[in-house]
C-alpha cells in the first residue's frame, strides 16, 4: 500500500503544524480543520466522516472525526461538537493515520524461535490460538489450577470495551494471576479519598471561572492541550496563573509566575503556605466549621510544627515568595489548584496531595465555581465494563485463598491472585505458585515498569509470553507469540474521560488491516478453542461481534446521565454528561464523617498520619535526581516510533544543567552514561538551564530500534499511598529516583 496516498493531511502540513511557533504544535483549534467539512453532514471533500474517540491514556480523551475515502483513513480532526476538544487535536492525534498505516505494524500472528532472538516466523491464527490454549490446559492439568497463568492488561487502550474484555476472558478461564494496581495516580487517589471520600473534581471547562490558578506539577501545554484554552480564558478575565514545577516546562513559560521547589518537597510548600494563611487570619473558618472535620487539629499541627521559614529551607523557595503566594491564593476568590501526577509518585507523594487539598479546603475553595483541588475523576459513569463484570470462572475452579477473607469452618473462598504491577519483577520472583505463562495486552511493561533488568530476567524465565499489540515493542521482542490487534479505527469502542465530562463513541471506520483482530475477537477465539479442546473450560462468550460487545456496556443510568435514549444517539456526535460542573457543591462528602476530613481516621487505619503531615522523601542514593516525565511527542511508549514524530524527536537525550555539565566536562551532543546500581542508559546530553542543578531529565519513551530505556535506572520503590483504593498495591515512586552521569 502506498502510504503517500493515505493521508489527506500531508507531511508538509504536519511540519507546518509543528513549526508554527513551536507551541502552536499543541494548540487546539482549526489549524488542520478540513475546509470542506461544514457541520454534521456525513461527507467532506469526497470522504465519509465517522465519529471517533482517541483511546490513549490522556486527560483530553478527544472526540474526533475520521475521514475515510474508499476504505482508507485519510485524515482526522477534533470534533467541534465537544466544547472541550473544540475541533483540535494534539500532534499525536494528527499523526494517527501514520500509526494505522505504519509499515512497522504487526501484520500477522508471529512466533519467535528462541526468546529475544528476533527469529520470527509467521504463523496462522489457528496455530497461535492452539499453542496458547494447549499451554493453558497443560498448566491447569499439571498444577490443578490456573494461578500460573497471569494477565497484565494496562492502559494502552482506554476504550471501555478494551478495558474489560481481556479480564472477562481470563475470568472465563478460571482464577488466574493479575498484575494490578496502577502506575499512574494511586497515591494521590488515596489522598483524595481520605480527604473527600471520592476522587472527583470540577469540570475542566470551569477553570475559565477561576480567579487564581496554581498548576502544581502539571504540564498541560504538553499533556492536556485542550485544557489550556480554559486557563487562557481565566487569564483574559484577570486570573493569575502560577506554575509550581522543578522543571521549567512549556506550561511554566506561559504562566505569570513560576516556582521551582526542590524535588519531593511539595508537601512542605503547601503546609508553609497554610501556616501563613493561618497567621494572616485568612482561613475560611465559616466553611471549615460547617463542612470539615479536624481543622482545629490541623491548625495545632501547623502552629507547632510548621513555619514559613522552615518551608523555605525545605523547598529552596524564599520565605517571602511563599508568604506572598499564600496570601494571594487565600485572597483571590475563587482559587483553584490543579494537582499533577508526578508529585505523588514519591515516597511522600500521597501526603503532599493531602497537604495541597488542605490548602484549597481551608481557604473555602472546595465546592465553588472556579475553585477546587483538581486531580481527576474516577466517576465510572456506571458503564457495565462488560464482560469483565459479568463473567464467572467455570464451575469447580480452584484459585487463590486469601487468609484475611477465609473464615474458619466456612467453605473455601477462591479468588484471583493479585500482584502489584509497580513491583512486577519482585512480585514475580516471590510468586508461589510460580507464574508460568503471561499474557500482556494494551501494555508495554518492559518500557514502562521500573527495575527493567530484573523484569527481563523474570520474563525470560516464563514458559510462554503472549503479547497482543500493534507494534514490536520492547515487550513484544521478548514474546513467544505476538498477536496483531486493531487500532481504534478498525474496531468499535466508547470512551469517557478521567478529566472532562464528554462521552464519545468510536465507530469502526475501516476494515482491520492485514490479519489484525480486536481484543473482543481474540478473546472469543481463545474461548471457542478452549471449549473444543476441553468442554466447559471457558465461560467467555464466543458469538458476539465487537460492536455488540460495545453496545452491552450501555444501560439506563448512562442514557439518563447523558440525555440520550440509546447508544445510537452518539452516532450524531459526543454528548456532555448532565452533571454539576462543580464537585462537592452540596457540601456532602463521601468520607466516614460526611465532611471534608483534615483529620482522617481512614488514613490512620492504613498506616498514615491522620493529618496531612510532612515527611521528607527518601535520601538520595546517587548524586543526581532523575526525572522521567512525558514528552509531547508520545504518550508513554506510544507514537514516538512513528516516522513523523521521529522527524522532530529523532533521538532520546538527557537534559542536564550547565553547572553540572561543566563539573562533569560534558557539552551538548556528548554521549553520556546515566547509571546507578540498577542499570545504565547510554544517551546524548543536552545542556539546558531548564532543569535544576541536581537533576537529570530524560523523557520516558520507546524509540524503535533503540536500546534507550529510562526504566534501566529506575528502582521499584513505592509511594506512601495507594493501598486503600488499589487492593493493597501502593503507587510507584518513579519520580523519586537517583543516578550519576559521566561522559562516555
Ligand atoms: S493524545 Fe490526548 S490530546 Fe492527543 S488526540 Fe489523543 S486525547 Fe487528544
Amino acid at each position: 500500500m502506498n502510504s503517500s496516498l493515505l493521508n489527506e493531511m500531508s507531511r508538509r502540513s504536519f511540519v507546518k503544524l509543528l513549526t508554527a511557533g513551536g507551541a502552536a504544535a499543541m494548540l487546539h483549534g482549526g489549524l488542520l480543520t478540513p475546509k470542506a467539512f461544514a457541520g454534521p453532514a456525513k461527507t467532506a471533500g469526497g470522504c465519509k466522516a465517522f465519529h471517533s474517540a482517541c483511546q490513549r491514556n490522556c486527560y483530553d480523551t478527544c472526540a474526533m472525526l475520521s475521514y475515510v475515502d474508499d476504505g482508507v483513513l485519510k485524515y482526522v480532526e477534533g470534533d467541534k461538537q465537544s466544547t472541550f476538544t473544540n475541533g483540535g487535536l494534539c500532534v499525536k492525534g494528527y499523526s494517527y493515520p501514520r500509526r494505522v498505516y505504519s509499515p512497522d505494524r504487526i501484520k500477522y500472528p508471529m512466533k519467535q524461535i528462541g526468546r529475544g532472538t528476533g527469529n520470527w516466523k509467521r504463523i496462522s491464527w489457528e496455530e497461535a490460538i492452539d499453542s496458547i490454549c494447549d499451554k493453558i490446559l497443560s498448566i491447569k492439568k499439571e498444577d490443578g489450577h490456573l494461578l500460573g497463568l497471569a494477565l497484565d492488561k494496562n492502559s494502552g487502550s482506554e476504550g471501555i470495551t478494551n478495558c474489560a474484555v481481556i479480564q472477562g476472558l481470563f475470568t472465563g478461564l478460571g482464577y488466574t494471576t493479575r498484575f494490578e494496581g496502577s502506575n499512574c495516580w494511586p497515591a494521590g487517589y488515596d489522598a483524595q479519598y481520605f480527604d473527600f471520600g471520592d476522587m472527583v473534581c470540577n469540570d475542566p471547562e470551569d477553570l475559565a471561572n477561576a480567579g487564581y490558578i496554581i498548576l502544581w506539577g502539571v504540564n498541560p501545554a504538553w499533556t492536556s492541550i485542550h485544557t489550556m484554552k480554559f486557563i487562557y480564558a481565566a487569564k483574559e478575565r484577570g486570573a493569575k496563573v502560577v506554575c509550581i514545577d522543578p522543571v521549567l516546562t512549556q506550561t511554566a513559560a506561559k504562566c505569570d509566575e513560576y516556582l521551582a521547589p526542590k524535588m519531593g518537597t511539595d508537601g512542605a510548600l503547601a503546609l508553609g503556605m497554610a501556616r501563613h494563611i493561618l497567621d494572616l487570619g485568612l482561613a475560611d473558618r465559616g466553611w471549615v466549621a460547617d463542612n470539615a472535620l479536624g481543622f482545629p487539629e490541623f491548625e495545632q499541627y501547623l502552629r507547632e510544627k510548621v513555619t514559613v521559614q522552615w518551608a523555605a529551607e525545605e523547598t529552596g523557595i524564599p520565605a517571602e515568595t511563599i508568604a506572598r503566594i499564600a496570601e494571594e491564593f487565600a485572597k483571590a476568590k475563587p482559587a483553584t489548584i490543579w494537582i499533577g501526577y508526578g508529585l505523588q509518585r514519591h515516597t511522600n507523594g500521597g501526603r503532599a496531595v493531602r497537604s495541597i487539598d488542605a490548602l484549597v479546603a481551608m481557604t473555602g475553595n472546595v465546592g465553588k465555581k472556579g475553585g477546587g483541588a483538581r486531580y481527576g475523576q474516577e466517576f465510572t459513569w456506571d458503564f457495565e465494563y462488560w464482560p469483565k463484570s459479568k463473567m464467572s470462572p467455570p464451575a469447580g475452579s480452584i484459585g487463590f485463598v486469601n487468609p484475611a477473607k477465609q473464615k474458619p469452618g466456612e467453605p473455601t473462598v477462591y479468588s484471583n491472585r493479585s500482584l502489584n504491577r509497580n513491583q512486577a519483577a519482585r512480585e514475580m520472583r516471590k510468586a508461589d505458585p510460580k507464574i508460568r505463562m503471561l499474557w500482556v495486552s494494551c501494555s508495554n511493561p518492559m518500557s514502562q515498569y521500573p527495575n527493567r533488568n530484573e523484569m527481563e530476567k523474570m520474563y525470560r524465565g516464563l514458559d510462554m509470553l503472549v503479547v497482543v499489540d500493534q507494534f514490536f515493542t520492547q515487550t513484544a521482542e521478548l514474546a513467544d507469540i505476538v498477536l496483531p490487534t486493531t487500532t481504534q479505527f478498525e474496531e468499535w469502542q466508547v470512551n469517557v474521560s478521567y478529566w472532562h465530562y464528554w462521552l464519545a463513541i468510536n465507530e469502526q471506520c475501516i476494515e482491520p488491516l492485514f490479519e489484525a483482530k480486536p481484543n473482543t475477537v481474540i478473546s472469543a477465539l481463545v474461548s471457542k478453542r478452549m471449549n473444543e479442546l476441553s468442554p466447559g473450560s471457558c465461560t467467555y462468550q464466543q458469538d458476539l461481534t465487537p460492536k455488540e460487545c460495545m453496545i452491552r456496556n450501555f444501560n439506563d443510568t448512562i442514557h439518563k446521565l447523558n440525555g440520550i435514549s440509546s447508544w445510537e444517539d452518539l452516532l450524531k456526535g459526543p454528548v456532555k454528561a448532565k452533571r454539576n460542573p462543580v464537585s462537592w457543591a452540596e457540601g456532602k462528602f463521601k468520607t466516614p464523617s460526611g465532611k471534608y476530613e483534615f483529620l482522617s481516621a481512614k488514613a490512620a487505619e492504613y498506616g498514615h498520619p491522620a493529618l496531612p503531615e510532612y515527611h521528607s522523601r527518601r535520601p538520595n542514593h546517587d548524586k543526581f535526581v532523575v526525572l522521567t516525565p512525558h514528552t509531547k511527542f508520545g504518550l508513554h511508549s506510544q507514537f514516538i516510533n512513528l516516522d513523523w514524530m521521529r522527524d522532530f524527536n529523532p533521538e532520546p537525550c538527557v537534559y542536564i544543567n550547565p553547572n553540572s555539565a561543566r563539573s562533569k566536562n560534558i557539552v551538548s551532543g556528548d554521549m553520556v552514561r546515566v547509571y546507578n546500581k540498577f542499570g545504565e542508559v547510554a544517551v546524548k546530553a543536552q545542556v539546558t538551564d531548564n532543569v535544576p542543578e541536581d537533576t537529570l531529565l530524560m523523557y520516558e519513551a520507546w524509540f524503535k530500534n533503540e536500546k534507550f530505556n529510562v526504566q534501566n535506572v529506575l528502582d521499584d520503590a513505592v509511594a506512601d499511598m495507594g493501598a486503600y483504593q488499589f487492593g493493597g498495591h501502593r503507587g510507584p515512586a518513579i519520580q523519586e529516583q537517583f543516578a550519576n552521569v559521566e561522559k562516555m
